[in-house]
């Protein structure tokens, strides 16, 4: 069977609903491919401060408060030997609702952009999933083949949109994954109940606990009394002796008396969860026809929580490019340039910070007692507002380790680049 739309997003998360909002806002008939039915389980439930805005324009933010989803309103970070930093308040920093932001149970965050996505008149189309790229003579893409159940199905597109997540569908077909070339980490989390929780502001801190030679735990305060904490580090760290993964987890919980004491009288709640080497970035960002957003284009690391807010703004950003392009019956590659460096600089800001992060000779706590003025600057980083010039900043973390150059792909794949 056919089906004729102005639009097909491949995969109904957070990039695929905020690009899929927006179009569907402007006019486009739009439709959503979807291989799972949702509620579906996804991680990357913690929120920073900035999501508040793409939340906000795509009419989503009245829904996301309604929801009873975890307040977050601060970071803090405890050492190995228990001890733990002054918690650092959103409402520090910035005057605004934007500072309470959440920590999210994905499978219903999602669920309530798909719902909104068809309220705004997306057609959706669950346990539907892309299988193949159509092109025509000249080699655009014009659409995808997909599959609901055994039945085929075809969608015609002026354009499609990759928001496939980890899956990364078009960048497989394409091959166009470069693998990050320094970060090589290994993520293993679960589920406890009952974990000890600070109360008022505190109740939802994210808590980023170090383990020896630059690992770390992170611990997330979900509703009805559920914590999602993981383990991020090295392959041949966490794997030196077992790759059992509770085994590692007991071994782990040892190593920081934070995570030690606040797990005491908890319970495993939920199966062991891994995943490795995940941080990439696809070759090119668009092609004709084609465009990428979120996970589906680019994924860092979990360390600084700017998943799901790259994702939402990478969604509205290539939704509004793609409006754009709809308008002036023009999808080729090109249309996408503006997209590409907006956003590409905008990581790049996330990226220097991940690399930082787990630099062995670099302290954020160093850098802002040396430079006490760039700490709004760092600040703005870290809850999201990254579209802005971050040079003093840079030349001032540059005096304590070097810092990663731009990584050069990611733009269109345009006549001129092929
Ligand atoms: C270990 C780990 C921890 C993380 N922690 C955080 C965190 O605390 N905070 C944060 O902000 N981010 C976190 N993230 C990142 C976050 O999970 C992602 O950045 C975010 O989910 C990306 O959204 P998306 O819409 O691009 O993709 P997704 O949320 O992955 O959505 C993609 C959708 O596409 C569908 N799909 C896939 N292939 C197809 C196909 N062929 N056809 C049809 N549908 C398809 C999938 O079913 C899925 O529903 C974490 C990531 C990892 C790996």
């Amino acid at each position: 069977m056919e089906h004729v739309f102005d639009v097909v997003i491949v995969g109904g998360g957070p990039a695929g609903c905020a690009a899929g909002i927006h179009l569907a806002k402007e006019g486009h008939r739009v439709a959503i491919l979807e291989k799972a039915r949702f509620p579906r389980y996804m991680v990357g439930e913690s929120l920073i401060p900035y999501c508040y805005f793409p939340l906000e324009r795509l009419g989503l933010l009245d829904k996301i408060e309604a929801a009873g989803f975890q307040a977050k309103h601060s970071v803090q970070f405890a050492s190995t030997n228990g001890n733990c930093s002054q918690p650092f308040y959103f409402q520090q920093h910035m005057n605004h609702r934007a500072a309470t932001t959440w920590q999210v149970d994905r499978a219903a965050f999602d669920q309530i952009l798909l719902d909104h996505a068809r309220e705004m008149g997306v057609q959706v189309f669950e346990e539907t999933a892309a299988r193949a790229l159509i092109r025509d003579d000249a080699g655009s893409v014009i659409g995808v083949q997909a599959r609901r159940g055994d039945e085929p199905l075809t969608f015609a597109a002026t354009l499609t949109i990759d928001a496939s997540g980890r899956d990364t569908f078009a960048m497989t077909k394409n091959q166009w994954r470069v693998r990050d070339p320094y970060l090589k980490k290994v993520a293993i989390w679960t589920y406890y109940e009952h974990a000890k929780r600070d109360t008022g502001l505190d109740e939802g801190a994210t808590t980023i606990a170090y383990l020896p030679d630059k690992g770390w735990f992170w611990f997330l305060p979900l509703s009805k009394n559920l914590t999602s904490v993981g383990i991020v580090a090295e392959k041949d760290y966490l794997y030196a002796e077992t790759r059992d993964p509770a085994a590692i987890f007991a071994r782990e919980i040892e190593n920081n008396l934070w995570i030690k004491d606040h797990l005491a009288g908890a319970r495993v709640a939920g199966e062991y969860r891994v995943t490795g080497d995940y941080s990439y970035r696809s070759k090119h960002i668009a092609e004709d026809g084609l465009v990428l957003v979120g996970d589906a284009f680019a994924f860092l690391d979990p360390v600084f929580s700017s998943g799901l807010f790259l994702a939402l703004v990478s969604g509205e950003m290539g939704g509004m490019a793609a409006n754009e392009a709809l308008r002036d019956g023009d999808v080729s590659a090109s249309r996408f340039a503006d997209y590409a460096e907006s956003f590409i600089g905008g990581m790049e800001a996330f990226r220097k910070l991940v690399y930082l992060f787990y630099d062995h000779d670099f302290r954020f706590g160093h850098l802002v007692k040396r430079h006490p003025d760039r700490r709004p600057e760092l600040t703005d980083c870290l809850i999201g507002n990254i579209f802005r010039d971050f040079d003093k900043l840079f030349q001032a973390m540059s005096e304590f380790a070097p810092l990663p150059e731009p990584l050069s792909h990611g733009r269109p794949l345009t006549a001129a680049t092929r």
